[in-house]
Order: structure tokens, then sequence, then C-alpha cells
């Protein structure tokens, strides 16, 4: 008997996480993302070959802003912050572009994600009570026109700054994979995750 009361605790307990589960995927789409699911922590990929891509500066960030290589840290240094959470809100937004060459497009499309991103971010801060949060956004910071980190001055606004999943080494395509969420959303689109990790 009193292993089948511990079976019903443990049963609520499981429904319980897989309703506010549910709730902060809600919370993700409701904010205009494409695609949301949650991941568990321990089954993310780090990569530091990944941090090696970072290296050879084919985006151009590399060295300029603190929340990319090098500022952000070493790969064992990032890698240990992200593993002291549990859980992941991974979430995707897709958008339209004129071609594989629109680069204006795709900076546009970046700020309509850093909005939906920073929508998400509150509400899970705000509405869902969750404060023990780690939140990896998609490529560099771009708060400020000119990163300090150029300056070798600190960070102007370190509340506003998010690292980016890349300089983490977390193998995204994988990671979307797992969950379902497709990596290529068709011809002309341009996709953005954000990451935002929680206990
Ligand atoms: S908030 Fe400004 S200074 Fe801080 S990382 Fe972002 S761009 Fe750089």
């Amino acid at each position: 008997m009193l292993i089948n009361i511990f079976a019903a605790e443990a049963l609520k307990g499981a429904t319980e996480l897989e309703n506010s589960f549910n709730e902060l995927v809600n919370a993700a789409i409701t904010a205009k993302a494409n695609h949301a699911a949650i991941v568990e922590v321990g089954k993310i990929k780090f990569v530091e070959d990944f941090r090696k891509a970072c290296e050879q500066n084919v985006c151009r960030k590399y060295a300029t802003n603190w929340m990319c290589p090098p500022g952000v840290g070493s790969f064992e240094a990032v890698k240990t912050q992200a593993c002291r959470y549990q859980y992941g809100l991974l979430f995707q937004t897709v958008h339209q572009v004129a071609s594989s060459f629109d680069w204006k497009g795709m900076m546009s499309a970046k700020k309509d994600h850093d909005k939906v991103f920073r929508e998400v971010l509150s509400n899970l801060k705000n509405k869902h009570n969750l404060q023990e949060i780690l939140a990896l956004n998609a490529g560099a910071c771009e708060f400020c026109n000119r990163c300090t980190f150029l300056d070798n001055e600190p960070c102007r606004f370190p509340e506003e700054a998010f690292p980016s999943v890349e300089a983490f080494g977390i193998d995204v395509i994988n990671l979307e994979k797992t969950c379902g969420i497709p990596y290529y959303n068709g011809k002309n689109t341009v996709s953005y995750v954000g990451l935002i990790l929680f206990n």
C-alpha cells in the first residue's frame, strides 16, 4: 500500500512537471516563436570544435563582443556554467527573406527574433516566476552599437547581454533534431534559436 502511495505521488509530480513544461512551451509560442520544446541539459551535446569555428571568424564577431569568444569565457567554463541547470526551453523563430544573399533581410529578421527572445524571457521571469535561469541567444549581443569589449571596458548593460548558443559550443542542429524542431524551414527562410536554461 505504501508503495502505491509513493507511486501515486510520483505520478502527480510528473504530471505537474509536464503541465508546467507545457505552459513554458505555450509561453514561447504565444510570444510568436514558431517552434518550442523542453530539453534536458544532460542530453545537450557540447562540442569544443564549434568554438574553433568561432576562432576562424566567419561571422566577423570573434574578439569583438563580450557575449562571444574569447570574452564570454573558455569552453570548459561556459560548459560548467550551463551544466548547473537541469532543463532548457528551446525555441526557434522562422523568417522569410528575399534570397539566401539577402543580408539586410537577415539582419531585420534577427531584430524580430530578438524581440521574441526578450518577450519569452520576460514571461518566464515575471509570469512563470523562474528566477534561476541562464538565457542564451543566437549570435553576438547587439544591444549597443559598439560593444565595450573593443575598448577593453566592462559590459555596460550586463542585464541586457545574453551569450550566444554558439559560444557555448552547443550542437543546435542535434538539439533541434532530438526535439522534433526542423533545422531547415524551406527556401528563402532564415531561422534563429533561443535557449533559456532553468532549474
Ligand atoms: S550590452 Fe553592450 S557592452 Fe554588453 S555585451 Fe552587449 S553590446 Fe557589449
